[in-house]
């Protein structure tokens, strides 16, 4: 069974995740870190309970979910994962800055390889699968493990919301077929860990989320 810790960081309030096995295997889930204090919390973390970061991994590549990902990539020698679909998003990092108008500004180049639709990532014992809900953006992806009963939605759905279509890449249509083909389908008992705010279900969701009726 996958652990998660939720660590919250940035301006944009950006969950942040940990994902491990019993062995200690772990995976990185959005870096959201944007200064060294934010950078020392996760790294004490990681320390701390003895994990074995091995995979960095991207639902999407807006800024708030990838800052941190060059501090990750260089201290635990990962590379982040993100969906090609996003590469442009994450190729104009600074871009995202300037726009938000935040104090960001990354002289590196954000190394990164493609996850794809429906890939799984080995994490130990445990594992995830990739699912692709774009909409949001349009390499956005989800990261579910029937096993644990755990989905990291990203931005794609929150606690009685959905994730913002009015971005470069973003559709409001595409969005919402997105989460009912690929997430409302998944069982009522599922936590889904959201980039945004607090935990919820799929069950809860399915109940009282306003976009979804
Ligand atoms: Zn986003």
């Amino acid at each position: 069974m996958l652990n998660v810790k939720r660590f919250i960081f940035n301006p944009f309030g950006e969950n942040t995740y940990i994902v491990w096995s019993d062995d200690n295997t772990a995976a990185i889930i959005d870096p959201g870190m944007m200064n060294d204090y934010e950078n020392s919390v996760i790294s004490n973390f990681i320390t701390t309970n003895n994990l074995r970061p091995v995979r960095l991994l991207n639902t999407h590549a807006h800024i708030d979910h990838i800052a941190g990902n060059n501090f990750i990539s260089n201290k635990y020698g990962i590379t982040a994962e993100i969906n090609i679909d996003d590469y442009y998003l994450a190729d104009h990092i600074n871009d995202q800055a300037k726009m938000f108008g935040i104090p960001y500004a990354s002289k590196e180049i954000l190394a990164k390889q493609n996850l794809s639709d429906n890939e799984t990532i080995e994490i130990g014992n445990d594992k995830l699968s990739a699912i692709h809900i774009p909409g949001h953006t349009k390499g956005h992806l989800a990261f579910y493990s029937a096993k644990s009963g755990i989905l990291f939605s990203g931005d794609a759905i929150f606690r009685m919301s959905i994730g913002r279509t009015d971005l470069p890449g973003g559709d409001y249509t595409t969005l919402i077929n997105s989460i009912d083909k690929r997430i409302m389908v998944l069982p009522d008992n599922i936590t889904i860990y959201p980039g945004h705010g607090d935990t919820t279900t799929i069950g809860f969701e399915r109940a009282n989320n306003p976009y979804l009726t």
